[in-house]
């Protein structure tokens, strides 16, 4: 048996940093992972300008009881003329400050009287001023390579001028479901058949971490059907998973019909609950993950295994999500030779503290805990936690982002 952290590193490993790199529209970039490393070329803000609505003034002009005649209104996305001596300019939040003026001081400790401002309240010297530059300098690193891009990126991006980025391409990802026993959601069922969750499932998954489903395929177990299927897919995706007949029953063919195709299998049996068979190979140089048919077991496969290669062929930099320890709540004592996932769902007590509550029936056969659960506490292999004990916690949030 492998241990989980082994296999993780293995599979996190099992595919090459991806070469290729396009241009796209930032507008169609979320999701996608940054090629090169960008540089500001702009000053942020590119001049400076008026955090308040209030007046541009001169510091050494301001005593208070002092009026000022309103020389201009400078809007924001207009350019205001330069401020005479003893005068103010009446501007917007975003506003450019006119050459001269150094303050802003805002609108609530001023009053206007015949075209005069009166000063309330003394400002201090330069405040209320979004100064050129502050934000992001130009020259000054804006984005590393393997970034991937989010909304907060692309305003970044955009706040830059840029419209057009260079990117890896999405990862083209092959799924292929096995079993006699499965027929597709809508689909007439016979009462020896069972519906096929893990295609829909696994498409969603691959397709959550932005990368394309872009075949989803169901072979019977049979070693012909088998065979042409992975035959389809590595033509035509760079990564494929396989669910399903990777055990040792007489109708899990996969790894035999793999080693047909010239496949050598890297890892076998995980030391991991939920989800021991999991496999990996190469056929015509690309990577091939076979996870268990269990739908709660392929899940929670995808989720601390898979999700790292993903990320590793998508060309990011961070392949292994936050890891953070909290307490769980569990009605018995969990203890397992194997290390052992427990579905859970973190809660928030008045208090704001997290806890995880542990699903009552943790059986791989429980799909309804899926829903339920927001992500999966680990329990190491060979200990005993007991109830109020620290556990990591893997959230899907961050572990199928
Ligand atoms: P296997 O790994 O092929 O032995 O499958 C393990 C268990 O998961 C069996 O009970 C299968 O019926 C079930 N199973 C396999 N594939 C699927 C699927 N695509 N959808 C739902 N259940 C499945
Ligand atoms: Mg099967």
């Amino acid at each position: 048996m492998l241990e989980f952290d082994d296999a993780q590193t293995r599979l996190a490993n099992g595919a090459p940093r991806p070469q290729a790199a396009t241009e796209t529209a930032l507008r169609d970039a979320a999701g996608l992972v940054l090629a090169r490393d960008l540089t500001a070329t702009l000053d942020l803000p590119s001049a400076d300008n008026s955090a308040m609505d209030g007046y541009a003034l001169r510091y050494e002009d301001c005593r208070e009881g002092v009026a000022l005649p309103i020389d201009q209104i400078v809007y924001a996305g207009h350019a205001p003329q330069p401020l005479q001596p003893g005068h103010a300019a009446r501007l917007f939040t975003g506003s450019l400050m006119p050459a001269g003026a150094d303050t802003v001081i805002m609108q609530e400790d001023t009053r206007e009287a015949d075209g005069k401002l009166e000063i309330a309240r003394a400002p201090r010297q330069g405040q209320h001023v979004r100064r050129r530059g502050e934000d992001t300098a130009a020259g000054s690193p804006l984005l590393a390579a393997g970034t991937r891009i989010g909304p907060a990126q692309i305003a970044l991006l955009a706040s830059q001028g840029i419209a057009r980025v260079t990117v890896h391409p999405a990862v083209r990802v092959g799924i292929l479901t096995t079993g006699d026993e499965l027929v597709a959601p809508g689909e007439a069922r016979a009462p020896h058949q069972i519906y096929n969750s893990n295609g829909a499932m696994m498409a969603a998954l691959v397709e959550g971490m932005a990368a394309q489903a872009t075949q989803i395929l169901h072979a019977q177990d049979n070693e012909a059907a088998l065979k042409s299927a992975f035959q389809a897919l590595a033509r035509d995706c760079d990564l494929i998973l396989s669910i399903g007949g990777v055990s040792v029953g007489d109708k899990d063919l996969v790894k035999p019909v793999l080693e047909s195709l010239g496949a050598t299998l890297d890892l076998w049996r995980v030391r991991m609950k939920p989800g021991k068979p999991v496999a990996m190979a190469h056929v015509d140089g690309k990577p091939v993950v076979c996870l268990p048919g269990n739908p709660v077991s392929a899940f929670a496969v995808f989720t601390v295994l898979v999700s790292p290669l993903l990320r590793r062929m998508q060309g990011r930099r961070d392949l292994f999500p936050q890891v953070s320890m909290l307490t769980l709540r569990t009605d018995t004592p969990r203890h397992d030779s194997r290390e052992e996932f427990l579905r859970v769902r973190r809660e928030v007590d008045n208090g704001g503290v997290g806890q995880l509550q542990a699903f009552d029936r943790q059986s791989s056969g429980v799909l309804s805990s899926l829903p339920w659960a927001t992500g999966l506490a680990r329990i190491p292999a060979g200990q005993t936690v007991y109830d109020g004990e620290k556990v990591a916690y893997y959230d899907f949030k961050h572990w199928l982002s």
